[in-house]
């Protein structure tokens, strides 16, 4: 079976990817586990080499895996770009790992106690269409550099970047078997991540609900699992901010990626005091905002990844209190233009619920207090930022909002040596930064008797 791929600025097929059978899928598994034993015996400066070389490859494809990226995700290229060589930055940053992954010496009785980091198994990583490089990487770096094997499954809708990748590693050097891409449909080849006793974790990266599913299936076997999973964001702007700077960058935090980002701050809570300033302030910056041909340098936004999704960020426009939109292209393509809507009430459905396009949910606040219980009275708890001069408040606030992580006076976009992931249902564990290694490792505590 196969699977078209179709360009979303264009709606026309790119080109057709297998879609794997379980048969398949488990082939790939046995060859993964096959391949394990050999590869965690990897001396640790070798495979710290072998990480570097295949980042480098990267580097030397980086304008064609952006390109790829641009024809099949829709992504504008100074983004593109960007993500393909966030997978170089990761794999250089974990390539550091190998030779520091190091146990501890526990002082006791009769004897020597140490900890050993050891790698798990298989693991798979499943991942979504909305950032198919950078999502892939923090998964596929880490795991590798502890010594384990990788099953990939990209987004049905994004499958060529990560198809390349798998190319590339074995271009690398990277053994045969150590590194596997396994397209296909999450109900076969997702699910059989969760159900295959040799896939010892799954990273989920998608839906909360399929992430809830995924969370489910592997309690069954106590399987490890990372999940990353949706997110509606607040963007906090208080009266004493600067508010010139926060309307100027209010857009791009929603509305980068056509708003198809967990972290998009889809959520914007202004002062009531400062309401009406604010969006006189940010509605130049959103009808500013460029959107057209993602292979432009100059676009700042470009398609919805398909029709249909096009039609469910449709629907949270009709019968809202629309305040103003910007400029999207006409004609083919699954265009949507930049929307900023009025929210009368928390309970209101586009303020609730993350859309996952370009649509930004206005509500204003009267006190700190409020802003915080506001932003805090949603299920997830991924990003956000804050807006003020007050030194004071903005530690307040930022240690009272209930999530993974947030920007005071930015939008900080993520960083591969910080740790990111989210509180509530918006996911469970971290990925990058320092820690992220030992997700993909289990602690073994051995003692040595030292005898009479
Ligand atoms: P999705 O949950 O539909 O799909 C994600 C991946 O899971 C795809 O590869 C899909 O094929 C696979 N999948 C689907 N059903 C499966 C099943 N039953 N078993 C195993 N795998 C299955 O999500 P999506 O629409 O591709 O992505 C959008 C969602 O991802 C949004 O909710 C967004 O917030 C979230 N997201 C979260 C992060 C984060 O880091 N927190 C990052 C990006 C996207």
């Amino acid at each position: 079976m196969t699977t078209d791929v179709i360009n979303p600025a264009t709606g026309t097929v790119l080109t057709s990817v297998p879609s794997l059978g379980l048969a398949e899928v488990d082939q790939a598994i046995d060859r993964a586990q096959r391949a394990f034993p050999g590869w965690r015996a990897v001396a640790p400066g070798e495979r710290a080499r072998l990480l570097r070389r295949f980042a480098a490859v990267v580097e030397e494809h980086l304008d064609e895996l952006a390109d790829l990226e641009v024809r099949n995700a829709g992504h504008t290229i100074g983004n593109a770009r960007w993500e393909a060589g966030n997978v170089r930055d990761v794999l250089n940053y974990y390539a550091g790992a190998p030779e520091r992954l190091i146990g501890k010496q526990i002082p006791v009785a009769g004897g020597l106690d140490v900890t050993f980091h050891e790698p798990l198994g298989v693991v798979g990583i499943i991942v979504p269409w909305n950032f198919p490089m950078p999502i892939a990487g923090w998964g596929f770096a880490p795991a590798l550099a502890a010594g384990n094997t990788v099953v990939l499954k990209p987004a049905e809708l994004t499958p060529l970047t990560a198809i390349r990748l798998g190319e590339l590693a074995l271009e690398a050097g990277v053994p045969e078997g150590v590194f596997q891409i396994v397209p296909g449909k999450g109900s076969i080849v997702g699910q059989r991540f969760v159900t295959h006793p040799a896939v010892r974790k799954v990273c989920f990266t998608g839906s909360t609900e399929v992430g809830k599913s995924i969370m489910a299936g592997c309690a069954d076997q106590v399987k490890r699992v990372t999940l990353e999973l949706g997110g509606k964001s607040a963007n906090i702007v208080f009266a004493d901010a600067d508010l010139e700077k926060a309307a100027a960058a209010a857009p791009a935090s929603v509305f980068d990626n056509a708003g198809q980002d967990c972290c998009a701050r889809s959520r914007l809570l202004v002062q009531e005091s400062v309401y009406d300033k604010f969006l006189a302030l940010l509605e130049p910056a959103v009808r500013a905002f460029r959107v057209q041909d993602p292979s432009d340098a100059a676009a700042e936004m470009g398609p919805l990844i398909s029709a249909a999704h096009r039609t469910t960020v449709a629907s949270y426009v009709e019968g809202a209190d629309v305040a103003f939109v910007g400029n999207a292209p006409e004609g083919d393509g699954w265009w949507f233009p930049p929307t900023v809507l009025l929210a009368h009430s928390p309970g209101d459905r586009h303020w609730r619920e993350e859309v996952f396009g370009p649509v930004l949910s206005v509500l204003p606040f009267r006190d700190e207090q409020e802003a915080v219980r506001l932003a805090n009275d949603t299920e997830y708890g991924l990003s956000g930022s804050l807006w003020t001069r007050d030194l004071g408040r903005a530690l307040r606030v930022s240690r009272a909002v209930e999530t993974g992580a947030l920007s005071v006076n930015s939008h900080s976009s993520v960083r591969y040596w910080t740790p990111f992931g989210g509180m509530k249902q918006s996911g469970l564990g971290r990925e990058l930064g320092p820690d992220a290694l030992h997700g993909f490792t289990d602690v073994k505590n051995v003692f040595l008797a030292s005898g009479e």
